[in-house]
């Protein structure tokens, strides 16, 4: 069945994601991908990354100057952005309950999700030009 086919691409998607820590874009997980199924499109790599965010399974991460990225860490967290390599990294420690509380002090509505995007030079593109 068809069907069956479709969710077990799915289920190695997702655990694809979950295994890396690089934040893959699409054609990233499609290569890995197409060791598994040969005979997988792109097309149905981007529709399950789709309806697995969709479904809160993974994460989109967009950025505004290339293709959009994915987070097989569904738990909300923040990421660190590489300005010179582009590398995303996982933030974990940011006070995100009192920074949401202090936002919704003077907000009329209903907050329920923060993501932050830090941007800056990593450790390894630092050490490279001297910075640190
Ligand atoms: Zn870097
Ligand atoms: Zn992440």
């Amino acid at each position: 069945m068809a069907t069956l086919k479709y969710s077990r691409q799915r289920e190695s998607i997702k655990t694809n994601l979950m295994q890396r820590k690089d934040h893959p874009t699409a054609d990233m997980v499609y290569s890995d991908i197409r060791i598994e199924y040969p005979n997988i499109s792109l097309g149905t790599v981007y529709r399950n990354l789709a309806l697995l965010t969709e479904l809160g399974e993974i994460q989109k991460i967009s950025s505004i100057d290339g293709p959009d990225r994915y987070d097989g860490q569904a738990k909300p967290h923040n990421h660190f952005v590489c300005k010179k390599c582009g590398k995303i990294v996982d933030v974990m420690n940011t006070p995100m309950d009192s920074l949401m509380k202090s936002m919704s002090s003077d907000f009329e509505g209903l907050v329920e999700e923060c993501n932050i995007t830090f941007y800056g030079v990593c450790k390894e593109c630092a050490q490279k030009e001297g910075l640190i």
